[in-house]
């Protein structure tokens, strides 16, 4: 028989919190950088555009639960009062970064938005997302802008879960998640889930294992990533940016840097030129590293907008390891056997 023991112990503040995202900004700030860029303003979604990914019933649940003193939305998801508008508005900026790039008013854009929303899935809210942001701006995309193949290459280090359940059977939406294997959700993002019915092959989970740095990301891009982008002929690209496959996260253990997440940008605006005419979206997801996660989004805006702050990136220990382990290369080839299933238009 176990005995529930609890122990009241000095609070702690939730490793989400608008403070990554703050410094982000503050970095890009004292970089220089932001004045060079074109600011899209954020809106909040609307009711009928989240209902197209979620339950009415657990978007009023949301609406209830902010306008009292707050709540959790389902798994580790706690929001305080008024946490509803401010998903509303992370929903409603991932979308008006699509739209700006569609009216070619910004040549690409990041969304510097939170809460993040991959986890969420359609009546629950888990890790921290309340609200699918990144595949609510892909559905803008095809339903509001008229977009017939949109592709989400999901880097946050957890799997995409609730991405991969919002377009399991559509054939339309192509997602690849990268993550390290059996992080978060535990058992999530298997190598073996290739979508269902109609989206079959269309959804790519390239799990790697723990450690890994820019070698294995990379090999995962060259291999699997772009030769899908290639089959699939996607008209948008979309970029779910978890910063938290970086060496200093809290809540995973991978090794990217920085400058890692300059060189995969560089090949994520290659594929969208060959592919897409540019049009890349980069929406922001996790990154628990209050300290580093700032340098790795001032690199990937360096990236997309051409400019160089010559901002200093903050790590310690150099690059990450240039040795590709044989477990690391295995996990990748798995993940390519799926490549020729990939829908082509
Ligand atoms: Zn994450």
């Amino acid at each position: 028989m176990g005995r529930e023991v609890r122990v009241l112990f000095q609070p702690q503040p939730s490793p989400e919190s608008p403070e990554g995202k703050r410094r982000f900004k503050n970095l890009l700030d004292a970089a220089g950088i932001t004045p060079q860029l074109v600011a899209i303003p954020s809106r909040p979604a609307t009711v009928e555009e989240l209902a197209r990914l979620h339950d009415r019933a657990y978007i009023s649940r949301i609406k209830e639960l902010s306008d009292g003193p707050g709540g959790d939305a389902g798994e580790e998801t706690p929001f305080g009062r008024g946490g509803y508008e401010i998903a509303l508005l992370a929903a409603g900026g991932a979308m008006n970064a699509v739209a700006a790039v569609l009216a070619g008013t910004v040549d690409n854009a990041y969304a510097l938005v939170r809460p993040p929303g991959h986890h969420a899935e359609h009546d629950l809210g888990r890790g921290y997302c309340i609200f699918a942001n990144t595949a609510l701006a892909a559905k803008h995309a095809q339903l509001d802008h008229g977009l017939r193949r949109v592709a989400i290459v999901d880097w946050d280090v957890h799997h995409g879960n609730g991405t991969e359940h919002a377009f399991y059977n559509d054939p339309s939406v192509l997602t690849i998640s990268l993550h390290q294997d059996d992080c978060y959700p535990p058992g999530s993002g298997l190598v073996g889930e290739i979508g269902e019915g109609r989206g079959i092959g269309a959804n790519l989970n390239i799990p790697l294992p723990a450690g890994g740095g820019r070698v294995p990301y990379e090999l995962a891009f060259t291999d699997v990533v772009l030769p899908a982008l290639e089959r699939f002929q996607p008209e948008l690209i979309l970029i779910a940016s978890g910063l938290d496959a970086n060496r200093y996260d809290i809540n995973a253990r991978m090794d990217l840097t920085a400058e890692d997440y300059r060189a995969l940008t560089h090949l994520m605006m290659d594929a969208a030129e060959r592919l897409c005419s540019g049009r890349l979206v980069i929406i922001h997801e996790g990154g628990y590293s209050d300290m580093y996660t700032p340098y790795c989004g001032l690199r990937i805006v360096e990236t997309l907008s051409g400019l160089d702050s010559g901002v200093p990136d903050g790590t310690i220990g150099g690059p990450s390891s240039t040795k590709l382990w044989d477990h690391e290369r295995a996990a990748v080839a798995a993940a390519a056997a799926n490549v020729p299933k990939v829908p082509t238009p």
